[in-house]
């Protein structure tokens, strides 16, 4: 085992073998730590992690198919208890100490607003332009932001809502996003009934790594079997996205603290680095595309297009800001007015719990909404179980752990 900012591993080199994803603990409970205090089977939405003995003994992660490979149980865990099982990072350098291959970088965005934590700097500051530079300094040869593909996902799931809207594609309303992965494979596996319902587009990192090895490559002139994509994420289920086989061309994924160890290993002074920029080859982004790791982000931007194409005005000032669709937890849900349309009825998930009352309602065929997004985290990708923990989290008492949860809602990033 190895800790990397207060997260133990199995090991730096635990790559599940091709299509073993399904089969892989992407978490687990270290069996001699684990003090039966149950805060994970009250953070986890499916039941997935319980006690071995059947009573009150210490957890474990019963079923891969169950878990969502969220890490929420991690994240909340007061003893440390639960490890990461999957790393990419022996991968990644090797990648970076070999000069034939070219090695591009995906952040995303809610990753610029955590890594500052692992550096001193407080909760939920920017920190990108120095996160740039420090991947340049750690070799990677191209900054293809993950921001940018954001905005193409807008853009889709957007233009998929309209069309449903409209009736020129017939699948069904409510459109629900499918950005994260959480989500999705909870919707695979407990209600396969809603699929047809689910957004088409792939996630942003989905479209990343596929455009990075053709159109990318294209650009920057590398040959696509010489690059070597790494998605950088707060988030442990997108470990598992990366290595879904309808997902193509993302070679590893790590974490947000996986990056701050990598910066912290290869001694980079992270606190007086100069700010840089991504590379644009790919093209450049919006603030649309840096919401999307909130809560309601993923929907506030798809209904800017909507507001746009619907009502055929466009959007300015304060006016661009819909904030009824902004949540940090639960369920919100609003009316936002279209002129010439009418009014979208939109609802706002974060966490799967949330998500069954109005799942059912969808089967049901009682749905009153046109759009829902669902994000598995409290808040949505700013605090996935991939970003620095808490500083309240692993402290060493279980009544230390009750104040650790009232306090966290104090330590809740929020960003955009
Ligand atoms: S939260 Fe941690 S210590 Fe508590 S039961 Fe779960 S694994 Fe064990
Ligand atoms: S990773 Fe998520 S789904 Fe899996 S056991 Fe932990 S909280 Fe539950
Ligand atoms: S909300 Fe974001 S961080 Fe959490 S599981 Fe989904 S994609 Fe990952």
């Amino acid at each position: 085992m190895q800790e990397i900012e207060r997260v133990h591993y199995a090991s730096t080199n635990a790559v599940p073998k091709p299509g073993a994803a399904d089969t892989t603990f992407f978490v687990q409970v270290d069996q001699a730590k684990c003090q039966s205090c149950g805060t994970c089977e009250e953070v986890c939405s499916t039941g997935a992690i319980q006690p071995s003995d059947g009573q009150n003994g210490p957890r474990t992660v019963v079923d891969p198919t169950a878990c969502m490979n969220c890490g929420q149980c991690l994240a909340n865990c007061p003893f440390g208890a639960i490890y990461e099982n999957v790393s990419f990072l022996d991968k990644i350098e090797a990648a970076l100490a070999d000069p034939k291959v070219k090695v591009v970088t995906m952040p995303a965005p809610a990753v610029r607003y955590g890594l500052g934590e692992c550096f001193g700097y407080p909760t939920g500051t920017y920190v990108g332009g120095k996160m740039f530079t420090a991947l340049r300094q750690l070799g990677f040869d191209k900054i293809w932001d993950n921001q940018m593909t954001a905005d193409v996902t807008i853009m889709e799931e957007g233009t998929e809502l309209l069309n449903r809207v409209s009736g020129k594609n017939k699948a069904p309303l409510p459109q629900f996003t499918s950005c994260c992965p959480g989500w999705i494979k909870f919707a695979e596996t407990f209600y396969p009934q809603i699929l047809p319902n689910l957004s088409s587009c792939k996630s942003p990192i989905g479209m990343l790594g596929p455009l990075c090895k053709t159109y990318g490559a294209q650009e920057a002139k590398i040959d696509p079997k010489q690059m070597f994509t790494v998605s950088i994420m707060p988030c442990i289920a997108k470990k598992f996205e990366g290595l879904r086989p309808d997902i193509k061309d993302i070679d590893a994924t790590i974490t947000t603290r996986e990056l701050a160890y990598l910066i912290k290993k290869h001694k980079i002074d992270f606190k007086n680095l100069k700010d840089s920029e991504p590379d644009f080859d790919l093209g450049e982004s919006t603030g649309a595309g840096t919401i999307f790791g909130n809560s309601g982000g993923v929907m506030e931007a798809a209904l800017r297009l909507a507001y746009e194409v619907l009502s055929g005005e466009k959007l300015t000032g304060d006016a661009v800001n819909i904030t009824p669709v902004r949540t940090h937890t639960g369920v919100q849900a609003a009316d936002v007015n279209v002129p010439k349309f009418g009014v979208v009825k939109v609802c706002v998930i974060s966490g799967l719990h949330n998500a069954v009352p109005i799942i059912e309602e969808v089967i049901a065929g009682k749905s009153p909404y046109h759009f829902i997004e669902v994000m598995t985290c409290p808040g949505g990708c700013v605090n996935g179980a991939g970003q620095p923990l808490a500083p309240d989290t692993l402290q060493s008492s279980l009544f230390k752990s009750v104040i650790a949860r009232m306090n966290r809602r104090f330590h809740m990033r929020t960003m955009g």
